[in-house]
């Protein structure tokens, strides 16, 4: 059977056609576009929004299993040894790497541990762990390998230890005026850990990886390049990046549904933005630490936490933290209304900009989860009974909770929607999505 651009075999699955050529859509910007064979070190881009679509790193396989494996070793260290040991007014309190969790557990903080352990040990853990599995499986016939992929590629945005390696440099900021600090083996290995685990996703090739999974199905030579996949009758598939018929509801290669666009994108970005905004206010108001020194209590909250940085002359730590837990929260929703504003828009200009930015706000919005993670090291490490303890304060989950609401509004928003009046390809995306509600 033969339809406009590809060809169905009788599964109804794209066929791969004779020439070797592959066209790739930008998950971006929508443009159907020729992806060259690139060499060990390349990489190419597309060439109307910048995306990164294709990368290619030597020894493929025999890297990205090293850096992996000696990153699990790496945390499996990081557990077993003191992390940070603290003196303070003659006494001296030794934190291991799992206290961080521990402790706000036996302090009545359940919902923050599980969020602490999650993004500093349990996700990572299990990326590196679906990294060697998927690499062995590019050399053996391993089971399952699909389902690890889609995990794993879903879970990488929520893996958060180079954010904790930044609190606790905050947290030594905070405490060096009235603590001593000793560093501990596991303490060191942590920070080999974390080098290791953004190396191994720095040299891991997403389209290759899912090449050797399950063969990607090409558009026949009819499919142009150069112009948007709506008016190719293609879509492609954001989990393993193949080319996907208009009407076909689930990725032949992963089995992922695929839209032609994310449906209600707009109406999900605004509804979690609203969310995040409203979260905003208590998450400022209420005290995010609470530190109970010789029996008195200190509540501080976001803002004073920051005065507090300033006026003991850590200025640049003061800076930071600035950035990561006022700019940057109120900047992406302020940034992600803006650009839901412009999707809606029937004419709109410098699509490339726009999308510049929404990859920007989208890859820096996680960074706002450093003062949360700055809570549950200092609840860990200040514990000397009556002399001084830090505990969570309640806008610690609530600010959490801003910050997980501002990432899935990230997720949820489509910017291929900022290119579809200018690719004049509107009425056969709002055909296409009719065909998919119907
Ligand atoms: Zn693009
Ligand atoms: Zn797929």
């Amino acid at each position: 059977m033969s339809t406009s651009g590809y060809q169905l075999n009788s599964h109804g699955e794209l066929q791969t056609p004779e020439d070797n050529s592959e066209l790739v859509l930008c998950r971006y910007c929508d443009l159907l576009q020729h992806l060259p064979e690139l060499q060990p070190g390349e990489e190419a881009h597309c060439s109307q929004c910048g995306h990164q679509l294709d990368s290619r790193h030597p020894q493929p396989i025999l890297r990205p299993i090293l850096f992996a494996s000696s990153a699990l070793f790496m945390l499996v260290l990081a557990n077993l040894f003191p992390f940070i040991q603290l003196f303070a007014a003659g006494s001296q309190h030794q934190m291991n790497f799992f206290d961080t969790s521990s402790v706000l557990f036996a302090v009545h903080h359940p919902a923050l541990a599980i969020l602490v352990w999650l993004l500093i040990q349990a996700i990572p853990a299990f990326c590196m762990m679906a990294v060697i599995y998927l690499k062995l499986g590019m050399i053996m016939s391993l089971p399952g390998r699909m389902w690890v992929a889609r995990v794993l590629f879903m879970l990488k945005p929520w893996s958060m230890v180079d954010i904790f390696l930044i609190g606790l440099l905050v947290s030594f900021v905070k405490l060096v005026s009235s603590a001593d600090i000793s560093l501990g083996l596991s303490f060191w290995a942590f920070c080999l850990f974390c080098l290791l685990h953004l190396r191994t996703f720095q040299v891991i090739d997403r389209r290759e990886m899912w090449a050797r999974i399950g063969v990607n199905p090409k558009p026949l030579l009819t499919a142009k390049a150069g112009l948007p996949g709506v008016s190719q009758r293609l879509k492609v598939c954001h989990c393993c990046t193949a080319l996907v018929p208009l009407q076909q509801m689930h990725c032949s290669r992963c089995g992922s549904q695929v839209h032609v666009r994310i449906p209600a994108s707009i109406q999900k970005t605004l509804a979690l933005l609203t969310t995040a905004a409203i979260l905003y206010i208590p998450a400022n108001l209420y005290p995010i630490m609470v530190t109970v020194s010789v029996g008195q209590r200190t509540e501080s909250t976001i803002v004073t936490g920051i005065q507090l940085l300033w006026l003991d002359g850590a200025y640049p730590v003061a800076i930071i933290i600035a950035i990561a837990s006022v700019v940057i929260p109120l900047f992406k929703i302020v940034i992600l209304f803006w650009l839901c504003y412009l999707a809606l828009q029937p004419q709109s200009d410098r699509q490339d900009i726009s999308t510049w930015v929404f990859r920007w706000v989208d890859w820096i919005g996680r960074w706002s989860m450093v003062d949360v993670l700055v809570v549950a090291i200092l609840a860990a490490l200040v514990r000397f009974d009556l002399l001084m303890s830090v505990y969570p304060g309640p806008a610690a989950v609530i600010f959490a909770t801003v910050v997980i609401t501002t990432m899935l509004a990230a997720l949820s928003f489509d910017p291929r929607l900022l290119w579809d009046q200018s690719n004049e390809n509107e009425a056969d995306m709002q055909q296409a999505t009719a065909k998919e509600i119907l």
